[in-house]
């Protein structure tokens, strides 16, 4: 039966090669069935700019994903807030289509919202700042225009400070808020919507407006992988286990 994957949040690098060998698992032999892939945002652990695919891990994930696309399986992808850099260049060496955030599309007859996710986490004003400031194109051409080791300097000492906010921040704050959920669900007309970032895979059904609506949150790949397969009759998610555990 044709159907659809989604996967997020896999922080691909090369210092994790368990995760590496199950997402070129995936791809060999999950991933070719389907007819499209949806890979909703954080995909690599960071992205300094289109420039480091040079760096021969980058261009086999690039080479992985352009096969997949050659033997016929559409490939989409969405910024997260890590690889938010990802621009032409790789698009063009993976075959893959940037989407916007958010991206609404038509599944199989059923309105389906696609996000990051990171969007969705309102209360986390800080964060909602930072985000602000790093999309601006402004930003991100003065980013850009600086060399690459230095860029990679500035995003490590990023996520280092990231890290360090997480051990204070709530969890609470770290999930996504109901408000904006039921905003995005109201404005797009009560679709399913299908999300990653908050790294709690889930389903959950919201009711707004007296609609009721399905919201897939995607697994992390951290101590394991993991996607959504959906077809004209449902959405299940699946679980991938790292090889010897
Ligand atoms: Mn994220």
């Amino acid at each position: 039966m044709s159907h659809t994957l989604f996967i997020s949040d896999l922080h691909l690098c090369h210092t994790r090669p368990a995760i590496n060998s199950l997402f070129e698992r995936f791809l060999r032999d999950i991933a070719p069935q389907a007819e499209a892939l949806y890979i909703l945002g954080d995909f690599f652990e960071y992205w300094a700019g289109d420039d480091d695919l040079v760096e021969p891990f980058h261009t086999a994930i690039a080479q992985q994903l352009s096969a997949l696309a050659q033997s016929g399986t559409r490939l989409y992808l969405m910024h997260g807030n890590r690889d938010f850099l990802i621009g032409e260049a790789f698009q063009h060496a993976a075959h893959i289509t940037l989407l916007p955030d958010p991206t609404l599309i038509d599944l199989y007859g059923q309105p389906t919202l696609l996000m990051h996710g990171d969007t969705l986490c309102s209360d986390d004003v800080e964060y909602q700042k930072f985000r602000l400031m790093v999309r601006s194109p402004q930003y991100q051409q003065a980013v850009l225009a600086k060399p690459l080791a230095e860029r990679k300097a500035m995003i490590e000492a990023l996520r280092k400070k990231s890290e360090e906010e997480k051990s204070y921040k709530t969890e609470a704050i770290m999930d996504v808020n109901a408000e904006a959920v039921a905003d995005a669900l109201r404005k797009y007309g009560y679709p399913r919507l299908i999300h990653g970032h908050t790294h709690r895979p889930a389903m959950h059904v919201h009711s707004v407006d007296g609609k009721s609506c399905e919201r897939w949150v995607l697994t992390d790949w951290y101590n394991a992988g993991g996607y959504l397969r959906c077809d004209a009759s449902d959405c299940v998610a699946h679980t991938l286990e790292l090889v010897g555990s």
